[in-house]
């Protein structure tokens, strides 16, 4: 069912997306979802009785040598496996399906006729990765952030900003996560603006140098926020497709703000 809805196909070459813990023939009655496969977030899946846990983060991401519960990540194994719950994970195939990360957060603004950023290899026109579409009306750069602020789950960073306040923006391109790599695809689609995460010093310097300061401005937000929106509406599609089939599933969705950073400080009195 999981595959129905975000294709492992989807994934990117360098991502692992699946199962990653439990046995496939295990049946599941209750679901959890969550950003970060983090300790605080698996006690509260296993606190919760549930069977599987889907998260967007693989665990296993890179190459491991042990899973021997010292260390956080064979903590994390060894609770889940002795807590009877899976974990699975639907990451970069989460962010390109249809109805996924991006299409998520384009619906949540409001875009019309949007579009992936970067089409999928292989799959539908709709799959891929970001999206770029329009706004119904123009406004401020100024006012948009403070909309895009707004939509976000609250968290210590807020967003920041690289651009004129005044300045117009009506065609927005965003990636859910890290999405500097497509900081030129933005550009070449002539967004007004774009919105993403994990923008470092470099890769966005030189974006706004070679727009000489125009357009597209940058937002860039949380990458827990911009991919926990996806999570309410994951478990309902999830939901329905099960109920569809007849099967009795309970899901829920962590509460849990699994961004890094507790506060922020900024200057002035
Ligand atoms: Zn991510």
């Amino acid at each position: 069912m999981v595959e129905d809805l975000w294709p492992a196909a989807l994934a990117e070459p360098w991502d692992a997306v699946g199962p990653v813990v439990g046995r496939r023939d295990s049946a599941v009655g209750t679901i959890h979802f969550a950003v970060d496969p983090v300790s605080e977030v698996v006690e509260e899946a296993c606190a919760a009785g549930a069977d599987l846990l889907i998260t967007h983060h693989p665990l296993l991401l890179r190459g491991v040598t042990t899973v021997e519960a010292g260390t956080f990540k064979g903590e994390v194994v060894h609770r889940l496996i002795e807590s009877g719950c899976a974990l699975l994970t639907a990451h970069t195939n989460g962010d390109s399906a249809v109805g996924g990360v991006n299409d998520v957060l384009s619906e949540i603004l409001g875009l019309q006729d949007a579009e992936p950023l970067h089409p999928a290899a292989e799959g539908l026109a709709e799959e891929g990765l970001g999206r770029i579409g329009t706004l119904p009306r123009g406004t401020t750069l100024g006012e948009f952030a403070a909309t895009v602020f707004g939509i976000l789950p609250a968290v210590a960073g807020g967003v920041r900003v690289a651009g004129d306040r005044d300045g117009f923006v009506q065609r927005v391109a965003l990636c859910g996560g890290a999405g500097d790599s497509l900081l030129s695809a933005a550009r070449e689609a002539e967004a007004d603006v774009y919105i993403t995460a994990d923008l470092r010093h470099h890769p966005a310097s030189e974006a706004r140098e070679a727009v000489r300061g125009r357009r597209p401005y940058l937002i860039d937000v949380s990458h827990f926020a911009s991919e926990w929106l996806w999570l309410p509406a994951a478990a309902q599609t999830l939901d329905r497709a099960l109920a569809d089939r007849g099967y009795d599933v309970e899901i829920a969705v962590s509460g849990i703000n699994t961004d890094p950073w507790d506060f922020f400080v900024v200057g002035g009195p």
